[in-house]
Protein backbone atom coordinates (compact mmCIF):
# COMPACT_ATOMS: atom_id res chain seq x y z
CA UNK A 1 0.00 0.00 0.00
CA UNK A 2 1.04 3.39 0.11
CA UNK A 3 2.56 4.60 2.78
CA UNK A 4 3.48 7.71 4.44
CA UNK A 5 7.19 9.07 5.01
CA UNK A 6 8.52 11.16 7.19
CA UNK A 7 11.48 13.79 5.86
CA UNK A 8 13.37 16.59 6.93
CA UNK A 9 13.37 19.72 4.45
CA UNK A 10 15.53 22.86 4.82
CA UNK A 11 14.50 25.80 3.16
CA UNK A 12 17.29 28.53 2.62
CA UNK A 13 17.16 31.67 0.58
CA UNK A 14 17.76 34.87 1.04
CA UNK A 15 15.88 37.35 3.07
CA UNK A 16 12.58 38.42 1.51
CA UNK A 17 13.00 35.74 -1.32
CA UNK A 18 9.54 33.97 -0.73
CA UNK A 19 10.14 31.10 1.87
CA UNK A 20 7.76 31.44 4.03
CA UNK A 21 5.05 32.09 1.01
CA UNK A 22 6.37 28.63 -0.47
CA UNK A 23 5.92 26.93 2.42
CA UNK A 24 3.02 28.38 3.51
CA UNK A 25 1.42 27.65 0.11
CA UNK A 26 2.70 23.81 0.32
CA UNK A 27 0.43 23.59 3.43
CA UNK A 28 -2.68 22.06 3.61
CA UNK A 29 -5.13 25.10 3.19
CA UNK A 30 -6.86 24.63 6.68
CA UNK A 31 -3.36 25.27 8.15
CA UNK A 32 -2.52 28.23 5.82
CA UNK A 33 -1.46 31.70 7.18
CA UNK A 34 -2.70 34.67 6.03
CA UNK A 35 -0.37 37.18 7.11
CA UNK A 36 2.79 35.72 6.82
CA UNK A 37 5.46 37.40 9.60
CA UNK A 38 8.90 37.99 7.84
CA UNK A 39 11.40 35.24 9.54
CA UNK A 40 13.66 37.75 11.29
CA UNK A 41 16.10 36.20 13.92
CA UNK A 42 17.22 32.81 11.83
CA UNK A 43 19.58 35.02 9.81
CA UNK A 44 23.19 33.90 10.00
CA UNK A 45 25.73 33.39 6.79
CA UNK A 46 25.06 36.59 5.11
CA UNK A 47 21.64 36.90 4.86
CA UNK A 48 20.86 33.36 4.49
CA UNK A 49 17.77 32.02 6.51
CA UNK A 50 17.82 28.52 7.67
CA UNK A 51 14.50 27.30 8.07
CA UNK A 52 14.14 23.62 9.10
CA UNK A 53 10.86 22.31 8.05
CA UNK A 54 9.62 18.78 9.13
CA UNK A 55 7.36 17.62 7.09
CA UNK A 56 4.96 14.53 6.23
CA UNK A 57 4.42 14.22 3.05
CA UNK A 58 1.09 12.78 1.59
CA UNK A 59 1.13 10.28 -1.61
CA UNK A 60 0.02 13.49 -3.22
CA UNK A 61 3.02 15.44 -2.89
CA UNK A 62 1.28 17.71 -0.38
CA UNK A 63 2.79 18.74 3.12
CA UNK A 64 0.70 16.92 5.33
CA UNK A 65 1.48 18.85 8.36
CA UNK A 66 4.77 21.29 8.60
CA UNK A 67 6.84 22.33 11.66
CA UNK A 68 8.81 25.64 11.10
CA UNK A 69 12.19 26.37 13.42
CA UNK A 70 15.10 28.12 12.88
CA UNK A 71 18.68 27.27 13.88
CA UNK A 72 22.14 29.24 13.76
CA UNK A 73 24.38 26.80 15.77
CA UNK A 74 27.26 25.13 14.40
CA UNK A 75 25.09 21.19 14.69
CA UNK A 76 22.38 23.00 12.04
CA UNK A 77 24.76 23.64 9.73
CA UNK A 78 26.22 20.41 9.73
CA UNK A 79 22.53 18.81 9.16
CA UNK A 80 22.49 20.55 6.26
CA UNK A 81 25.69 19.69 4.43
CA UNK A 82 24.24 15.91 5.51
CA UNK A 83 20.52 17.05 4.39
CA UNK A 84 20.64 18.76 1.31
CA UNK A 85 20.23 16.06 -0.95
CA UNK A 86 18.68 16.05 -3.34
CA UNK A 87 18.42 20.06 -4.21
CA UNK A 88 15.07 22.03 -5.13
CA UNK A 89 15.83 25.71 -6.80
CA UNK A 90 12.76 28.06 -7.07
CA UNK A 91 12.70 30.78 -8.98
CA UNK A 92 10.61 33.18 -7.17
CA UNK A 93 9.11 35.93 -7.90
CA UNK A 94 8.46 34.99 -11.53
CA UNK A 95 5.64 37.30 -11.73
CA UNK A 96 7.78 40.59 -11.06
CA UNK A 97 8.48 42.60 -14.41
CA UNK A 98 12.21 41.72 -15.73
CA UNK A 99 12.50 38.45 -13.43
CA UNK A 100 15.17 36.35 -14.43
CA UNK A 101 14.10 32.97 -15.98
CA UNK A 102 14.92 29.50 -14.64
CA UNK A 103 17.30 28.55 -17.08
CA UNK A 104 19.20 32.20 -16.10
CA UNK A 105 18.85 31.82 -12.55
CA UNK A 106 20.70 28.24 -13.09
CA UNK A 107 22.95 30.04 -15.33
CA UNK A 108 24.12 32.71 -13.07
CA UNK A 109 24.32 30.11 -9.93
CA UNK A 110 26.36 27.85 -12.22
CA UNK A 111 24.13 25.10 -11.34
CA UNK A 112 25.30 22.95 -13.87
CA UNK A 113 28.63 22.13 -11.84
CA UNK A 114 26.71 20.64 -9.31
CA UNK A 115 27.22 16.83 -10.39
CA UNK A 116 27.51 15.01 -7.16
CA UNK A 117 23.50 15.38 -6.16
CA UNK A 118 20.04 15.89 -8.30
CA UNK A 119 18.71 19.12 -8.78
CA UNK A 120 16.21 20.78 -10.44
CA UNK A 121 15.30 24.54 -11.20
CA UNK A 122 11.69 26.06 -11.15
CA UNK A 123 10.69 29.24 -11.98
CA UNK A 124 7.50 29.95 -8.71
CA UNK A 125 4.81 32.72 -8.39
CA UNK A 126 4.19 31.96 -4.57
CA UNK A 127 1.29 34.47 -4.30
CA UNK A 128 -0.34 32.63 -6.71
CA UNK A 129 1.14 29.33 -6.09
CA UNK A 130 2.51 28.83 -9.11
CA UNK A 131 4.58 26.52 -10.38
CA UNK A 132 5.44 25.26 -6.46
CA UNK A 133 3.70 21.90 -7.36
CA UNK A 134 5.98 20.68 -9.94
CA UNK A 135 9.20 21.47 -7.84
CA UNK A 136 7.21 19.14 -4.81
CA UNK A 137 6.70 16.78 -7.48
CA UNK A 138 10.37 16.54 -8.24
CA UNK A 139 11.31 16.52 -4.82
CA UNK A 140 8.80 13.47 -4.36
CA UNK A 141 9.98 11.53 -6.54
CA UNK A 142 13.44 11.78 -5.90
CA UNK A 143 12.50 10.99 -2.07
CA UNK A 144 10.19 7.93 -2.66
P1 LIG B 1 11.07 35.09 3.31
O1 LIG B 1 11.77 36.16 4.09
O2 LIG B 1 11.99 34.45 2.31
O3 LIG B 1 10.36 34.08 4.15
O4 LIG B 1 10.00 35.84 2.38
P2 LIG B 1 8.42 35.98 2.57
O5 LIG B 1 7.74 34.70 2.28
O6 LIG B 1 8.14 36.64 3.87
O7 LIG B 1 8.08 36.97 1.36
C1 LIG B 1 8.65 38.26 1.29
C2 LIG B 1 7.73 39.18 0.50
O8 LIG B 1 7.70 38.76 -0.86
C3 LIG B 1 6.29 39.15 0.98
O9 LIG B 1 5.78 40.47 0.86
C4 LIG B 1 5.60 38.22 0.01
O10 LIG B 1 4.23 38.51 -0.14
C5 LIG B 1 6.36 38.51 -1.27
N1 LIG B 1 6.40 37.38 -2.21
C6 LIG B 1 6.67 36.07 -1.91
N2 LIG B 1 6.62 35.32 -3.03
C7 LIG B 1 6.32 36.16 -4.06
C8 LIG B 1 6.14 35.98 -5.48
O11 LIG B 1 6.26 34.88 -6.05
N3 LIG B 1 5.86 37.10 -6.20
C9 LIG B 1 5.75 38.34 -5.63
N4 LIG B 1 5.46 39.37 -6.43
N5 LIG B 1 5.92 38.55 -4.31
C10 LIG B 1 6.19 37.48 -3.53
Amino acid sequence: GLKKKEVNVLCLGLDNSGKSTIINQLKPSNAQTQDIVPTIGFIFLSQCLICQVKADIGTSGNIITSECTGSTDQSSLFSIRLMCDPILFFANKMDVRDALSSVKVSQLLCLENIKDKPWHICASDALKGEGLQEGVDWLQGMIR
